[in-house]
């Protein structure tokens, strides 16, 4: 799968219409939450049917603008986010389960392939539904130009703050040849550094959030001044309000761009990584913490990570993050740290490191460790069975994919295990 995105061009009307077709994929969706809750059994066909039912519905003569194809995509998108919170009570996910939400804000609409269509040279697209957006223009949809529509599943609009844009999900399996380097790393993601390697290598982090700090804050000062409460909010008040969205999309570009361009650059100059699976959204609940630990975006960059791995064929395994920084990397020893000890000193061998260094040698031990289990095929069949599976199944334990060795059935085995021995 590729994604292609392009900008839309076309006047307001057209971009109004835009936004009723993404209301309603959103009333769609959350009608079909609300049979979901209110009735016994209901299945994926069920909500496809009453895409149906709601179009033929006079009191919902909105719905039967939105092509039909794309009324079922937002069946599925209530039914994926049903699927999900029954998978997370299924493996037994300690904490929150993901109950499915009703959305208020949804910000885009999904087509597949029909209600729109792609002039010959790609540089406009048509919708072709009962909102009459018609033909608008596509902003560097140059690589679209490879891809005939029929290789096109999907077309999502989206809404961002500073305009709206097309993005085109294109059936194509990406491989890149990878040369081996005959290296291996385990790495230790982090605040100070964007990570340190086990050889010790840093990256440094680029904080772009604390860079626009302070022209952030100015701008939402500007909006809370224009604010005014219980009345109909001013041209200027909305005016400050995209401003400062736009500086927020400005940063999360930056921060996804940093991600990208690291993920990529390791997976070429190695051919095993290890990285922690680190629960980040518990993490983020630390106020003192979370700023930071958003603007250093590890989940943008593990999920590159992942998806450069599968596209070069390298290995990156993901492994629990228990004890990285205590455990000693040359002697095993326990040595505890507060969040400001920079420096790993053992007492019981001398080892003298930096911290992060220190818990990113661990990592790659960790990794090799899981490989070694893998290989030897005894993943999984520990003699305490069902309780240490727990332990596993707590830290979300897996092989993330790789072409040479399907490590990636681990995750299947991880999944199946949980099926016969449910967590106790
Ligand atoms: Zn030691």
């Amino acid at each position: 799968m590729l994604v292609i995105e392009a900008k839309l061009k076309g006047t307001q009307s057209q971009y109004s219409k835009l936004d009723e077709a993404i209301r309603t994929g959103q009333f769609i969706r959350n009608t079909c939450l609300r049979h979901w809750e209110d009735n016994k059994g209901v299945t994926r066909n069920d909500l496809q049917k009453l895409c149906s039912v709601l179009a033929k519905n006079k009191e919902t003569p909105w719905t039967k603008k939105l092509n039909s194809q794309a009324r079922q995509a937002h069946a599925d998108r209530a039914w994926s986010a049903i699927q999900r919170f029954y998978a997370n009570c299924r493996l037994g996910k300690p904490g929150k389960k993901g109950y499915p939400k009703y959305k208020k804000f949804s910000r885009s609409v999904e087509y597949k392939n029909s209600g729109w269509k792609l002039s010959s040279d790609r540089r406009q697209i048509t919708f072709t539904d009962g909102f009459e957006v018609g033909t608008m223009d596509l902003w560097s949809s140059r690589d679209l130009v490879w891809y005939s529509e029929q290789q096109i599943s999907r077309v999502r609009v989206i809404r961002r703050a500073d305009g709206y844009y097309a993005q085109f999900l294109v059936d194509w399996d990406r491989r890149e040849e990878h040369e081996l380097q005959g290296k291996m790393t385990g790495i230790d993601l982090g605040l100070k550094e964007f990570y340190t390697d086990s050889d010790g290598n840093t990256v440094e982090n680029p904080r772009y959030f604390r860079k626009s700090e302070r022209r952030i804050k100015m701008l939402q000062r500007r909006v809370s001044k224009k604010h005014v409460k219980g009345k109909k909010q001013s041209h200027r008040y909305h005016k400050a309000r995209q401003a400062l969205a736009k500086q927020h999309l400005k940063v999360s570009r930056q921060r996804e761009d940093k991600a990208r361009k690291e993920a990529l650059a390791l997976v070429k100059s190695h051919d095993l990584i290890v990285y922690e699976d680190l629960k980040i959204q518990n993490l983020v609940k630390n106020h003192h913490l979370a700023k930071s630990i958003s603007d250093a975006s590890w989940y943008q960059f593990t999920r590159w990570l992942q998806y450069f791995a599968k596209v070069h064929g390298v290995i990156v395994i993901a492994v629990p993050p228990h004890n990285t920084t205590v455990d000693c990397s040359c002697c095993g020893a326990k040595v505890k740290k507060t969040l400001s000890t920079r420096t790993h000193k053992c007492n019981s061998c001398g080892t003298v490191l930096d911290r992060d260094y220190n818990a990113a040698k661990n990592i790659l031990a960790k990794g090799f460790k899981l490989l070694a289990e893998y290989l030897n095929g005894t993943v999984g069949h520990t003699e305490s069975g069902a309780k240490s599976l727990k332990a596993q199944g707590e830290t979300d334990l897996w092989l993330k994919n790789s072409d040479g060795l399907a490590l990636s059935r681990l995750e299947e085995l991880r999944i199946s295990n949980y099926a016969e021995n449910p967590p106790l």
